[in-house]
């Protein structure tokens, strides 16, 4: 399917690895050129040089991280008039609900809420002016089945969700769309350091914490990051303009609810 996007640009936070990685090849195959951001330099410039040799598109990266005002900035001066933005970063750490303490709460809100806010503040004017603009957030299935020891996590993303249900319908008349992408269980580095979590607090092995979350997924298998980012490339696309506002989960089914 011709997604109807060759030749826009997309900002894809957080994007060296894992979903927002997927996302950005995505978007590289359906011919948009790409800013690309992430805090190491090593693994973000290796995954721009992929990119534009699969794909022929420009890939300009920003090595800074997107949950500070000083890397902000920087990635909106490459990113000013993007057509379509990617909101992504790190997810906060699990832990115990009596354990956390204002500071964890203040950076889980900045990287999970407040800098998505921020950058579709800065964004969401040239989109309006063009009457052109998708952002897709990338959030998680706890802001629908809270996972209790990523609280952090449930906080700061029912947060982003409350403003993009607002926000969406304030922008959707100037043919500007926000949608949430809401993952469960993908084979990356994050799934990778849960499943770690999941081996000490059970005292068994990496082989045993992987199987026995599989078991949980009704798809029996984790998602694959190329899937995930085919399906934001849709959101992202010509014909997705009637979505609006809405939460969508890939998670294999694991989330057990009829709507
Ligand atoms: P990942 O494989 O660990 O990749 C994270 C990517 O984000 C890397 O490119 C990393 O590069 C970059 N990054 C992290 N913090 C950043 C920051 N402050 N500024 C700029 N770039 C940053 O993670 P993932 O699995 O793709 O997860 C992406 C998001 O989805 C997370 O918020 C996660 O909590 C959420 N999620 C994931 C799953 C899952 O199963 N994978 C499920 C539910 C929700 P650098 O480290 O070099 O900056």
């Amino acid at each position: 399917m011709d997604l109807g996007i060759r030749g826009k640009r997309a900002l894809v936070c957080a994007s060296s690895k894992g979903l927002g990685k997927g996302c950005a090849e995505a978007l590289a195959e359906a011919g948009v050129d790409l800013i690309l951001n992430a805090r190491g330099t090593e693994a973000l410039e290796a995954t721009a040089a992929t990119i534009r040799a699969r794909h022929n598109v420009n890939v300009t990266a920003i090595a800074a991280d997107i949950t500070t005002e000083e890397g902000r900035s920087r990635v909106l001066e490459a990113a000013a008039g993007v057509d379509i933005l990617i909101n992504n970063a790190g997810g906060p750490p699990p832990g115990m609900w009596s354990d956390w303490t204002r500071d964890d709460f203040i950076r889980a809100l900045d990287a999970n809420m407040l800098t998505p806010i921020a950058l579709m503040k800065a964004l969401l004017p040239g989109m309006i002016d063009k009457r052109w603009g998708r952002v897709v957030n990338i959030t998680s299935q706890s802001v629908k089945a809270p996972i209790p020891q990523l609280g952090l996590s449930n906080s700061a993303r029912a947060g982003l969700t409350g403003y993009v249900a607002g926000t969406s319908r304030q922008v959707a008349q100037y043919g500007v769309t926000i949608n949430n992408l809401l993952p469960g269980i993908h084979a990356t580095d994050r799934a990778t350091s849960l499943d770690q979590g999941v081996m000490k607090a059970e005292g068994i092995s990496m082989d045993a914490a992987r199987a026995r979350r599989e078991a949980s997924i009704p798809a029996r298998r984790y998602g694959d990051p190329g899937d995930f980012g085919s399906a934001c490339a849709f959101l992202c696309s010509e014909k997705a303009g009637f979505i609006v506002g809405q939460n969508i989960l890939l998670d294999g089914g694991q989330t057990v609810a009829t709507l």
